[in-house]
């Protein structure tokens, strides 16, 4: 007798009707079986990447090369045969960098590899000169006394190691993000950290920062790991140490951007969608290649290997290339603000945002009727090297919004060993992309995203489904 797979039989023997649960039509496996061996072979990812990159180059929200990379995307989109493509405004405060600099000029003379972080304020012109106070956590600067920090440079030197899932960016992310305000509050002078990254490469590694509404705002930078290590050693010898900052940039008024957004129409049930991407926004430093020109591609090749077949899928595909990633979600959340009535009709969806090297594990935010499709699409992607992730997924940064308003939605983890090496520094660039591993990740969303608009059922997507987070699988 062939065993039910054991999530199936839990339902059944919990009494759930044989109805309502999701499965994977045979023959929808077996195409997607000819596609993701078709996208191990598919050179168009990288060569769309390749495309962006150096044709466009970096993509910092409202900069110079938004609206060319946007013109990119609609083109790309209908070079690739997409039978439909919009775009859909997204507005928010636009940040300039314009030039930076930093040195320890007492009780030792050195040059510091500094980069400003988004939404810091400028120094005053000339740049500012004050006394280093350091912290080794973001726990040490929260317990710091007022007196201790006021007039100062506050410097947060917390480390990140390597993980294949990336979870010291949890540290990094939080210090980047929070730190800043933090030291505001505390009466700093201005704000440095180590950069959030893995590296120990003299490049520092930029990235958001968060202020509260009305809050103080200082200036704000990181300084890469090798000057981090450098700070910390003349900080050890006792001596007050100074440090001079210079930061040209901020806030120039609002800018409206888009997300643009492209399909290949279902046959069947053309209003449900099946949805990926990527953020088509980048720092400025490198070229936008792992975060993330990189998702933007393989969700346009998924497209297209789709769009291709001689029968269209049973339901829509879309791909969205996101604007504002990196400042704040600000496509994401304009997504789901202008789509949340239908959100039922987000059949499944799942962002791609944390480069491209070998996925290796699939999370699913799905209900738990659905769960017999997704063993289905795991017996497609297992020979691929995914395995069943134990949490559930919120669908990627642009998805999460729609998905916390109800949408089924996967996570599909990359192998995040490097990823902090080279994200958000001037080193994201296209060589660090492997070509192989990327028509990987092309074959893993081209088998479930066409599995998702094929299955007999949905993944239980409607309003507010996944507050209490979805099935654990
Ligand atoms: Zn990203």
């Amino acid at each position: 007798m062939r065993a039910l797979p054991c999530a199936l039989f839990a339902l059944l023997s919990a009494g759930a009707s044989a109805a309502t649960i999701t499965t994977v039509p045979d023959a929808a496996v077996k195409q997607a079986i000819v596609l993701r061996d078709q996208a191990l072979k598919d050179g168009r990812a990288y060569a769309l990447l390749e495309s962006l990159t150096t044709e466009i180059g970096p993509r910092l929200a409202g900069g110079v090369n938004d609206q060319k990379a946007r013109d990119w995307a609609v083109a790309q989109f209908q070079a690739l045969g997409y039978d439909k493509v919009w775009t859909e405004p997204v507005t928010y405060p636009k940040w300039v960098r314009r030039s930076e600099s930093a040195s320890l000029v007492a009780p030792f003379a050195q040059k510091l590899a500094v980069t400003a972080l988004g939404y810091s304020p400028a120094t005053p012109k000339g740049g500012l000169s004050a006394p280093v106070v350091l912290f080794d956590s973001l726990d040490a600067l929260k317990a710091a006394a007022g007196a201790d920090v006021k007039g100062k440079i506050v410097f947060v030197n917390a480390r990140m190691k390597a993980h294949k899932d990336g979870h010291d960016y949890g540290i990094g992310s939080a210090v980047r993000s929070r730190g800043p305000a933090i030291a505001a509050e505390l009466g700093a002078a201005a704000f440095v950290l180590r950069s959030a990254g893995t590296d120990n490469h003299r490049l520092p590694h930029t990235g958001v920062t968060q202020w509260a509404d009305g809050g103080k705002r200082i200036p704000a930078a990181a300084v890469s790991a090798p000057d981090a290590d450098l700070i910390a050693a003349a900080v050890r010898r006792g001596q007050p140490v100074q440090m001079k900052l210079q930061l040209d940039c901020g806030v120039e008024g609002e800018y409206t951007g888009a997300n643009v957004i492209a399909e290949i129409r279902g046959s069947e049930k053309p209003d449900e969608v099946v949805i990926m991407g990527g953020h088509l926004d980048s720092w400025d430093l490198g070229t936008g290649a792992i975060d993330d020109g990189a998702g933007v591609a393989i969700g346009m090749a998924v497209g297209k290997l789709i769009g291709d077949l001689p029968q269209p899928p049973k339901r829509t595909i879309r791909v969205v290339a996101f604007a504002n990633e990196e400042a704040g979600l600000f496509g994401g959340k304009a997504y789901a603000a202008a789509h949340k009535h239908e959100v039922a009709q987000h059949v499944l969806g799942s962002e791609s945002d944390f480069g491209s090297d070998r996925i290796w594990r699939l999370s699913a935010s799905v209900k738990p009727e659905a769960l017999p499709a997704i063993d289905a699409m795991m017996q497609v992607l297992a020979p691929l090297g995914v395995e069943r992730g134990s949490g559930s997924g919120n669908g990627g940064p642009d998805l999460s919004p729609i998905h916390a308003e109800g949408m089924a939605a996967l996570s599909l983890t990359n192998d995040g060993t490097r990823y902090f090496d080279i994200h958000h520094s001037a080193d994201d660039t296209l060589d660090k992309v492997d070509p192989e591993q990327l028509a990987q990740n092309v074959a893993v969303y081209v088998s479930w995203a066409y599995m998702a608009a094929q299955a007999d059922g949905d993944f239980g997507s409607a309003p507010g489904a996944f507050k209490q987070g979805g099935a654990e699988d």
